[in-house]
């Protein structure tokens, strides 16, 4: 069944090293994600989300275990996913347009060719008319908009985003996570996706994967099936309402050890 396996994580530990002794950052992380899912890990601040992303990404070596991606083992194999992080890493030498094909570019596309593919998605991202300017000239979400743009238009069918939204006022978030789930959904990627925002994985996501805190484990998997496109409105709807007051519960738990009290 390599379609409902195509991203596969298998038993993936990974500890640091803190004062001369090996701290678990995530243990025993196991999942399976099908081919063009939108699967997103929830969990607390410093509970391994970054590091298992370097880890499928193959920047980091795992301790033990292995992640397989169409059957191939990525484990160590940098280049295999597009990879957005965090902070938006666009080079302030080049321009945005050139910042935005740079994976192209990099696999030998002429800039012409890259150029032409690009351009009616950097419309769609209001991005036209920045197309040649530095990215420091332009705003917090403008640039989050590039750099997503540029992880978009990779050839990988894998992308992994951690938490590419989560400096960005509310109204361009939302604007950003509509963008996104419709391009990923006519581009049809794979796409893992970070965050620590419980309204945000429960509109992007068809799974969600919440996990404890450090060491990071999978506490527990939830399916998602809204409709889409989805609407903020939905999340209000009771089957997701009751899901989201049930991740509350748990992370609150997870990162302060009893249930919420007032
Ligand atoms: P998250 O992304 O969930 O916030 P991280 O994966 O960044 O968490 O970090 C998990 C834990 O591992 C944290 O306690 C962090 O301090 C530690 N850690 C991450 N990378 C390193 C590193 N290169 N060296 C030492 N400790 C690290
Ligand atoms: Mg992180």
């Amino acid at each position: 069944m390599p379609d409902l396996a195509y991203l596969s994580v298998k038993d993936v530990y990974r500890a640091f090293d803190r004062d001369g002794e090996d701290m678990p950052a995530i243990q025993d992380v196991s999942f399976d994600v099908r081919r063009g899912a939108f699967v997103s890990i929830l969990g607390p601040s410093g509970c391994g989300k970054s590091t298992l992303f370097n880890i499928i990404a193959g920047l980091l070596s795992p301790g033990c275990g292995d992640v397989t991606i169409d059957g191939a083992s990525v484990v160590n194999r940098p280049g295999q996913v597009g990879y957005m992080l965090q902070k938006d890493l666009l080079l302030p030498w080049r321009t945005i347009e050139d910042n935005i094909i740079l994976g192209q570019t990099l696999r030998g596309v002429k800039r012409k060719d890259a150029l032409a593919l690009a351009q009616p998605l950097i419309e769609r991202c209001g991005l036209d008319g920045f197309q040649r300017s530095r990215p420091h000239h332009l705003s917090g979400g403008m640039r989050q908009r590039a750099a997503l743009l540029r992880t978009l238009l990779t050839s990988k069918e894998v992308l992994l985003l951690d938490e590419p939204f989560g400096a960005l006022d509310a109204i361009t978030r939302l604007q950003l996570q509509l963008l996104l789930t419709d391009i990923w959904q006519e581009m049809r990627k794979t796409v893992l996706f970070v965050t620590h925002d419980v309204d945000e994985a429960l509109l992007l996501s068809d799974e969600i994967l919440l996990l404890t805190a450090r060491p990071g484990r999978v506490l527990k998997r939830y399916q998602v099936d809204m409709p889409r496109p989805r609407l903020p409105s939905m999340l209000a709807d009771p089957p997701i309402a009751a899901m989201k007051a049930d991740m509350m519960k748990l992370l609150w738990k997870e990162v302060h050890g009893h249930e919420i009290q007032r």
